[in-house]
């Protein structure tokens, strides 16, 4: 029986009998894994003070038998996530990656690219790299990216259902069954609609680097409504410029179709980059209710971010 080395993210510590543990992690070589860390809560455990959530540890674990629990006999601490008693909000985003993680990740199914982002943003989340006021960008970039490598990615430059090329930048229909923006065709014969804004479509462009093939001044009546960006450039800005710059005062008046839900119809405050932020924030929230089948349980605990 080979012992097998590597790198985890500790998702999840459960007592076990008097003195072990079952360990959740999401490794590097591994992907999700299931150990049993026998004596790990004696006082002077093999396992130190490693086993902790949101922890960075080296790992040695014996697995005679893919289908049962493998048995931990290493596992030595690289980094220890410190926030958990300076700042609540960084706890409930680290908390919410290892939730995304549990949640959208499967057993032995290994994402080295995944977990290299994961403990880069969770490092991030933990220093003062990143002020609390950019947790919520920074989780979202994350989602994002985890969706895409996880090969969730909404299909935001032509419509998912029939592959009609988007041209201009308009208020679009989200179809969260459909994974992506509907025409105004498909859309008729699909449920589990959003409406998101054209801010609100090119913020999210910006951080996933999509294009609209050519982006024109007159719209092509794709979804059904003539409606025009007024922003001064053809080019997609980038997320840093978005933040950088406020979008121009009088964009069209938007009227929502009926049945649409609306994201970003609260905050009358703010940035337009705020209100574009929390609106496709709470797009991606949906869609990752969706995709899971359930809400993740930190959503309700990530409202100030
Ligand atoms: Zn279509």
């Amino acid at each position: 029986m080979a012992a097998e080395k590597t790198t985890g993210i500790v998702l999840r510590v459960i007592p076990f009998g008097e003195t072990s543990c079952i360990v959740n992690m999401f490794t590097r070589d591994f992907g999700k894994l299931t150990t049993m860390a026998k004596g790990a809560r004696r006082p002077k455990s093999p396992f130190e003070a490693a086993l902790d959530v949101l922890a960075l540890c080296r790992i040695v674990f014996l697995n005679k038998n893919p289908d049962a629990m493998g048995l931990l006999t290493e596992a030595k601490l690289e980094r220890r996530f410190r926030s958990a008693t300076r700042s609540l909000d960084r706890l409930y985003a680290g908390y919410y990656i290892i939730e995304l993680l549990n949640s959208l990740t499967d057993d032995g199914d290994p994402h080295p690219e995944l977990f290299d982002l994961s403990i880069q943003v969770i490092e991030q989340i933990d220093s003062t790299e990143i002020s609390e006021e950019k947790l919520g960008v920074t989780l979202l970039n994350y989602e994002l990216k985890m969706l895409e490598i996880l090969g969730h990615l909404p299909m935001l430059t032509k419509c998912v259902s029939c592959g009609r090329e988007k041209t201009t930048i308009a208020r679009v229909s989200f179809g969260l069954n459909a994974g992506g923006i509907l025409c105004s065709t498909c859309r008729r014969s699909e449920s589990n609609i959003v409406s998101l804004s054209p801010e609100g479509l090119q913020f999210l462009l910006g951080i996933v680097g999509g294009q609209i093939g050519e982006l024109s001044r007159n719209s092509d009546n794709w979804n059904g409504q003539r409606q025009e960006l007024v922003s001064g450039s053809d080019q997609l800005i980038t997320q840093r410029e978005l933040e950088a710059q406020k979008f121009p005062s009088g964009l069209p008046s938007q009227n929502l179709e009926e049945g649409h839900d609306e994201l970003a119809d609260v905050d009358a405050t703010g940035t337009e980059s705020d209100r574009c932020l929390i609106e496709v924030r709470r797009l991606i929230h949906k869609y990752i209710t969706h995709l899971l089948g359930f809400q993740p349980k930190l959503y309700k605990f990530l409202g100030n971010l």
